[in-house]
């Protein structure tokens, strides 16, 4: 899969160049930021949006980004057009120190964007089931940066759910109630209604779930924010995941239950669609 990289000092490299050093402060302590967006069929959906995000998210992790969002932007599209268009890419913008201690010195941040090939998953849909591993409170870790430290917790969850045969895990916020998958957002619907997790500050609230909550409700559909148990998906009529790497993807089955891929799902992806081509 063909791969390029920008890196802060004006150079662009084909492949996995080595660009951070063992002395990194980041490479150390992991005080890395990254964002991940989605070129494909000649759009790239909110990037404006991932860029401000990535820069936000380093901001919180004590780093200085010397990018403006907008100038990220023109590189991405710089580096979107340097691949023939035939299949999709993953764009993943990061941040990181270069020296500090036990803290990133702001002013040694460094910048680059990764972008590679990766198809989009089909609509097969994937199984999941309930994580042992929880999401941190707001207060125990940097919940509300795209920060790389949370996601070795996200690893831990997926490969736990990977190890009893799942494919993902619905991952449970510090006191007992459905927080994300391990890394999209999670939505389902009820008897026609959208129902979600209440952004609480202990997951990511994705551009790509909030790009398609607002798609629905314009669509007419009655969006719940709340608190959701695992009780509350034992009863849904079909679940889905948002987010950037996937878009929409229907739960199939979750713990023991199988789930059929469902009519607000396909209308979601459907608008989500039409929003990233322009017609909505
Ligand atoms: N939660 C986590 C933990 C994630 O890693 C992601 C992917 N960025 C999401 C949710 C979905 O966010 P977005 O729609 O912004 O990609």
């Amino acid at each position: 899969m063909k791969a390029v990289t920008y890196v802060d000092d004006g150079t662009w490299h084909d492949g996995n160049p080595m660009v951070l050093g063992p002395m990194s402060q980041s490479t150390w302590l992991g005080s890395l930021i990254f964002d991940g967006a989605r070129a494909f069929e000649g759009v790239i959906p909110d990037i404006d949006l991932h860029c401000a995000r990535a820069c936000a998210s380093a901001r919180k992790m004590m780093l200085e980004p010397k990018i403006r969002p907008e100038e990220m932007v023109e590189i991405v599209k710089d580096a979107v057009s340097r691949f023939d268009g035939s299949t999709a890419l993953y764009i993943k913008p990061m941040f990181w120190a270069d020296s500090g201690w036990i803290y990133p010195d702001p002013d040694s941040t460094r910048f680059l964007l990764n972008v590679f090939e990766s198809p989009l998953p089909g609509d097969a849909g994937f199984t999941a089931c309930v994580s042992t591993k929880r999401r941190p409170a707001p207060d125990q870790a940097p919940t509300d940066a795209k920060a790389a430290c949370l996601y070795a917790n996200a690893g831990r969850a997926l490969k736990e759910a990977v190890d009893k045969g799942f494919n993902n895990a619905v991952v449970l916020d510090p006191i007992g109630n459905v927080a994300e998958f391990a890394t999209a957002n999670l939505v389902f619907a009820k008897d026609g209604e959208v129902h979600t997790p209440i952004p609480n500050g202990t997951f990511l609230n994705g551009i790509t779930r909030q790009r398609i909550l607002g798609l629905l409700a314009k669509a007419g559909y009655k969006v719940h924010e709340r608190t959701v148990t695992v009780a509350d998906l034992k009863e849904a009529d079909e679940i889905f995941s948002t987010g950037n790497h996937g878009k929409v993807q229907p739960l199939t089955k979750f713990e023991d239950q199988d789930l059929q891929p469902g009519p607000v799902a396909a209308k979601a992806k459907e608008l989500y669609w039409a929003f990233a081509h322009g017609d909505a």
